[in-house]
């Protein structure tokens, strides 16, 4: 029996990578200095799982930004236009490699970067692949050779971890017609079969190829590109020891495709699908290991010992210790580096967190349930087992976790507490006492988050400011924004959030059952690392968490102001959800938190209240046939908050994509009476969605992109209420920018809103017209 590790974080325990990455951007720092810290990160890891006694350790999971990027750089999948960049005197590979990262605008050249998206169902973001007709592959990079031989000469030999060949494929986007992109398997196996001779050459042992494409719904061309692929890698490198490793989903209907492939080690991930084990045991070839992925790569808690053992001695039942191995689910690059940075009490108790592991302590709980398998335990490690069963058991009966009253909210929820009180038509007729014109002007909540109004955030933290001092700051902002936003003559006010870190801390510190770390950092892309909060218990709401600051506006204008709330499918999604109770019941606790603040806002004399799901379809399970399920909770929970009050008051929503067409229903079924979304990069065309659909609620399609720093012109925006008044009724539509402000500066915001008021009233005025000569007629 051997342990493995799939990759290892690489930010370092520190963010130093962040730290060295952004200086050199910065030109703060010079070329060698990043390539050392990268050494120092790689070493740094290596010696670690060595020393904590992983047999298998991954090499090649280091990247200085994505490791799909790093990919297309091996394969020399690099778009031609860079070639400027390659051939600019004095670039190195990193300048191009960043190039394609983030774009290059710099001595007259003026180059995009490439696009990213989202890492399957993580919060991990990676550059996509760019592919053109007859796309052509040659190895152009030899970081995976190069670091497998850094880790050799300091007496390790690593597993390289490769994306595989059908995975990377289908990682990337066609940029051109008239090609398949699985096509080009055939072009693309050289540059491998390439990679392999020269790691041969080093005396490699195993070679890790992750396809975790082979969790998904694949067609049969797929299919057959898996088939082809291995078989020739087989063929040309007899003894290789391939590791497949798959993760983030079951196999489910692609189980014997996966265990038909030549290969000695498959991996399959246990917590994301526990009752795969029985299935592939049965499926799986003599020839083939199995690696059982226990530890979970994708979130804090500790591992349950007990639960694993049993696992793992079914797994020794059917095939012998010699074809068992022990690993996390998938690489721990999800997962914070270090539990032992946590030493606030303050910020993350002993008692929480006797129950958590980060990535190191998840290396060090592989290799304990291995010697506790293999019965090879001595006293120490037996000690563990009664240490962690201790743990375990508190975690069901602390009250720290568990609140009856919650518990049993919940429980006593009933499907009209999911219901408005009046369908949307007749919530239509009342909420016109809120005389609102055509075309109403409102933003999406966040005004401008300065670098003053973050120094005044931490220097409140550090204790500089008192409560007192900060307050008054953050009043004076608000009273800003709010006397501003009249001037302009916007129609629906906001309070700007100044007082906000972000949508979800916010929240998650003002709510029982939430947790934050201090080192909790997770890669989200890049240098870019986000510190996900922990849902350890029941959630409530000990007391309102934004009354104070929407009455205080409200109090300044006689316009409406907007209440701002993130929903509970955010929260949840953005958090690190608890493992002991399903994700659907967590959701319905923090909606039933969010509807409690709804309620208290409505009381507070709030008439229009809005409640942000941005992250409601990125939650959509990787496998279609798992969707209606997730919809269905997370549309409820999402009801639940927005059900308590009066038809009058109006409730909006916002979502910032523009991928519609396959949840549109669902859109619908949430009933607010207002969405806001983002249309302005894509021409409105996403309104078409809506359209066919014949949505019957109002709606804001975004019409400028607040992602540019460009202040859209008047007639740019009053050309995009046109194309949406063609597909929806203008009694339907609102005017507001694609997303908040929080990122963009006074300047360009000031400019935008002006111009984007006046677009909605050189709208209102043609309609005016409009009837005026139907009238007439
Ligand atoms: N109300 C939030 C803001 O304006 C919404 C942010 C989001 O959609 N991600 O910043
Ligand atoms: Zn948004």
């Amino acid at each position: 029996m051997l342990t493995q590790n799939l990759g290892y974080p690489r930010i370092g325990s520190h963010r130093e990578l962040k730290k060295i990455c952004e200086n050199y951007w910065a030109d703060k720092t010079g070329y060698k200095n990043v390539l050392q810290v990268g050494k120092n990160i790689r070493h740094e890891n290596w010696l670690m799982q060595k020393e904590a006694g992983i047999d298998v350790i991954p090499s090649n999971d280091f990247s200085f930004y994505d490791h799909v990027l790093d990919h297309s750089l091996t394969f020399g999948a690099i778009p031609k236009r860079y070639n400027e960049v390659i051939l600019k005197k004095g670039n190195s590979e990193l300048d191009l490699y960043f190039a394609m990262a983030r774009g290059y605008q710099k001595e007259g050249l003026d180059v995009v970067a490439m696009e990213m998206t989202k890492w399957f169902d993580t919060n991990y973001h990676y550059i996509v692949p760019e592919f053109y007709k007859d796309q052509p592959f040659k190895l152009f990079s030899t970081k995976i050779v190069d670091e497998f031989y850094e880790a050799k000469q300091l007496g390790i030999i690593t597993k390289p971890v490769l994306i595989g060949p059908v995975s990377y494929l289908l990682l990337g986007k066609e940029k051109e017609t008239g090609f398949d992109k699985i096509d080009l398997i055939k072009n693309l196996l050289p540059v491998y079969l390439d990679i392999l001779s020269r790691l041969d050459a080093l005396d490699v042992e195993y070679v890790q190829f992750d396809e975790p494409f082979l969790t998904l719904d694949l067609d049969e061309k797929a299919k057959k590109a898996y088939e082809f692929v291995y078989k020739e890698i087989r063929k040309a490198f007899p003894r290789l020891k391939i590791v497949l490793a798959t993760y983030f989903e079951g196999l489910g209907n692609n189980l014997a495709l996966a265990t038909s492939l030549p290969i000695n080690v498959l991996h399959i991930d246990l917590v994301r699908s526990e009752t795969q084990l029985n299935d592939v045991l049965s499926a799986l070839n003599e020839k083939t290991t199995l690696s059982l992925g226990l530890v979970d790569g994708r979130n804090i808690w500790k591992n349950d010992f007990e639960k694993s053992l049993s696992i793992i001695d079914q797994a020794v039942e059917k095939l012998g210790s010699d074809r068992v191995w022990i690993a996390p689910s998938c690489s721990l690059i999800h997962s914070p580096v270090d539990l032992t940075n946590e030493t606030n009490e303050q910020d993350l108790s002993s008692e929480i967190k006797q129950w958590l592991a980060f990535a190191k302590q998840k290396v060090a709980e592989t290799v304990i349930l291995k010697k506790l398998a293999t019965k090879e335990s001595p006293a120490s490690t037996l000690q563990k087992l009664e240490e962690n069963k201790i743990a375990i058991g508190n975690r069901k009966s602390s009250d720290l976790i568990h609140n009856q009253q919650v518990k049993q909210r919940v429980l006593a929820l009933k499907d009209e507490d999911a219901e408005r009180l009046s369908s949307f038509a007749s919530r239509k007729i009342k909420q016109q006492s809120l005389n609102l014109p055509a075309y109403a002007t409102t933003t999406i909540g966040s005004f401008p988050q300065t670098a003053e109004v973050r120094s005044w955030r931490a220097k409140f933290k550090n204790g500089t400011y008192t409560l007192d001092e900060y307050n008054t700051l953050i009043a004076e902002e608000t009273a800003k924004a709010v006397k501003w936003q009249e001037e302009i003559d916007l129609d629906v006010l906001v309070h700007g959030e100044f007082e906000r870190n972000d949508m979800v801390e916010y929240f998650g510190e003002l709510l029982n059952g939430f947790a934050f770390s201090k080192n909790g950092w997770v890669q989200s892309y890049g240098s870019r690392c986000v510190k996900p909060p922990i849902t350890f218990g029941d959630v409530s709401r000990p007391e309102a968490m934004t009354v104070k600051w929407t009455a205080y506006a409200q109090s300044l204008t006689s316009k409406y102001i907007k209440g701002m709330l993130t929903g509970p499918v955010t929260i949840l999604q953005w958090s690190f959800v608890r493992n002991d109770q399903p994700r659907s019941v967590t959701c319905t606790q923090i909606a039933l938190a969010i509807r409690d603040e709804v309620c208290d806002l409505e009381n507070a004399g709030i008439k229009i209240i809005q409640i942000d799901e941005p992250a409601i379809r990125e939650g959509l399970p990787l496998r279609k046939a798992d969707w209606q399920n997730y919809l269905n909770w997370a549309v409820k929970a999402f009801k639940i908050s927005a059900s308590g009050i009066q038809d009058e008051t109006q409730i909006h929503t916002h979502m910032c994509y523009s991928e519609f067409n396959d949840i549109i229903q669902n859109i619908a079924d949430m009933d607010a009476d207002v969405i806001t979304i983002e249309t302005s990069r894509s021409q409105m065309e996403l309104l078409d969605a809506f359209a066919d659909f014949k949505y019957p609620n109002e709606i804001g399609p975004g019409v400028y992109d607040i992602h540019s720093p460009r202040v859209p012109k008047r007639e740019e925006m009053v050309h995009l209420l046109k194309k949406a008044k063609a597909v929806i009724p203008s009694e339907q539509l609102w005017v507001n920018p694609d997303c908040g402000l929080k990122t963009r500066g006074w300047d360009e915001t000031k400019k935008a809103l002006i111009e984007m008021v006046e677009a909605a009233k050189e709208m209102r005025k043609s309609e005016a017209v409009l009837t005026a000569e139907q009238e007439i007629n």
